[in-house]
């Protein structure tokens, strides 16, 4: 083990934010009982926000973003992590508050980091990322509501998208009916290839509606926010479920209680940065079972740590379609 090593780093100044792949040395990690040699790494939404900073993600600075990585544990004080073992890390404010993916070393917790499961390669695991993570905890959710694939078909809104592109690919295994909602019409056959029965244009989403709809779907997974959740809960038939994880459109929900106290719907939130370990076992574990592997193929990507920059203000653009894998050592 060499003690410098490849990473993006990101600072900020008067002028704003600034990042460029640097040499860095070991001790300039911070504190953890694992140390990890990163294969790959992914970017995020949240990545965008960070890299760009068009979001205030990241808490100190200089900061290695990348809230997601995958790689071989090289070192451990951890008697539950053996050196040599695969580790998949997501969220925990790495990449925020902690040094992250997007170097080929990083140290961390290693009460923080899940087994990577024996059929998934890194690659495959950053294919899939926080947002694929995600789509699963989203999945999971309308279970525990109750969801089945009898009752009708679920919506899922920002469908290019990474959460939206998994949740497409896992629902349709999983046997329901899938109808996609996206601003890339053109993308109809992509989304028809991940599983998705029906596509509809975003825009009957994203503007102001009516407090209750005609009712469209037995459930939906939302990772947009604002008018189009609003609309997307007007529209849930009786007793449905909507799992809602993001905020591309919007931070904002400007709804009504009508869906809940007229309809019975239950609005689950959903967040993976903090989500309790059993949760990510199992969500991980499920992953490795019931992800069209060949899907996932599909909806990745493989870039370098140099092309992260561009990679970030593309995802914010929304122009990225499925999942941008970092190979941190390309
Ligand atoms: P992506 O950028 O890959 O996907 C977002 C998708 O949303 C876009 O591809 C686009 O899909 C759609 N979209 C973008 N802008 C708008 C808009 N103005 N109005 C309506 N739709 C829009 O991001 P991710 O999939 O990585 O993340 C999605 C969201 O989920 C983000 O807000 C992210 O922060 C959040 N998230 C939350 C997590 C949590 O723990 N709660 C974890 C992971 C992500 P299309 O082109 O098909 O319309």
């Amino acid at each position: 083990m060499g003690d410098s090593f490849r990473a993006l780093l990101v600072n900020k100044d008067d002028e704003g934010y600034h990042s460029s792949v640097e040499n860095w040395s070991m001790d300039q990690l911070m504190e953890g009982d694992v140390l990890v040699r990163v294969a790959h790494s992914t970017v995020n939404y949240k990545d965008g926000l960070a890299v760009t900073g068009k979001g205030p993600i990241i808490r100190q600075f200089p900061m290695i973003p990348g809230i997601d990585l995958a790689g071989t544990v090289e070192e451990s004080g951890n008697p539950d992590i053996s050196v040599g073992s695969k580790v998949i890390l997501n969220g925990f404010g790495v990449g925020e508050r902690h040094h992250g993916g997007f170097a080929q070393y990083a140290r961390l917790k290693g009460e923080w980091l899940v087994p990577l499961p024996g059929s998934l390669t890194t690659l495959q695991a950053m294919a899939i990322g926080t947002a694929g993570y995600t789509a699963m905890l989203c999945v999971m959710a309308l279970e525990h509501n109750g969801v089945t694939p009898d009752q009708g078909p679920v919506l899922v809104t920002g469908a290019n998208g990474g959460v939206g592109s998994v949740a497409v690919a896992l629902l349709s295994h999983l046997g329901y009916q899938v109808t996609a909602s996206t601003g890339r019409v053109q993308e109809s056959d992509y989304l028809k290839s991940l599983g998705a029965t029906d596509i509809l244009d975003r825009m009957e989403l994203s503007e102001p509606g009516r407090p209750l709809g005609k009712e469209r779907w037995a459930a939906a997974v939302d990772s947009v926010g604002s008018h189009t959740l609003a609309n997307v809960l007007a529209q849930t038939s009786y007793g449905g479920a909507v799992a809602a994880c993001g905020l591309a459109q919007g931070m904002d929900l400007p709804a009504s209680v009508a869906p809940f106290i007229l309809r019975g719907i239950t609005l689950a939130g959903i967040d993976s940065v903090m989500a309790p370990r059993a949760k990510r076992l199992v969500a991980w574990e499920r992953l490795a079972r019931e992800l069209d592997l060949s899907k996932l193929e599909a909806i990745s990507k493989v870039i370098g740590l140099e092309d992260v920059p561009e990679a970030a203000e593309s995802i914010l653009a929304g122009k990225v379609r499925g999942r941008l894998v970092v190979d941190v050592n390309a």
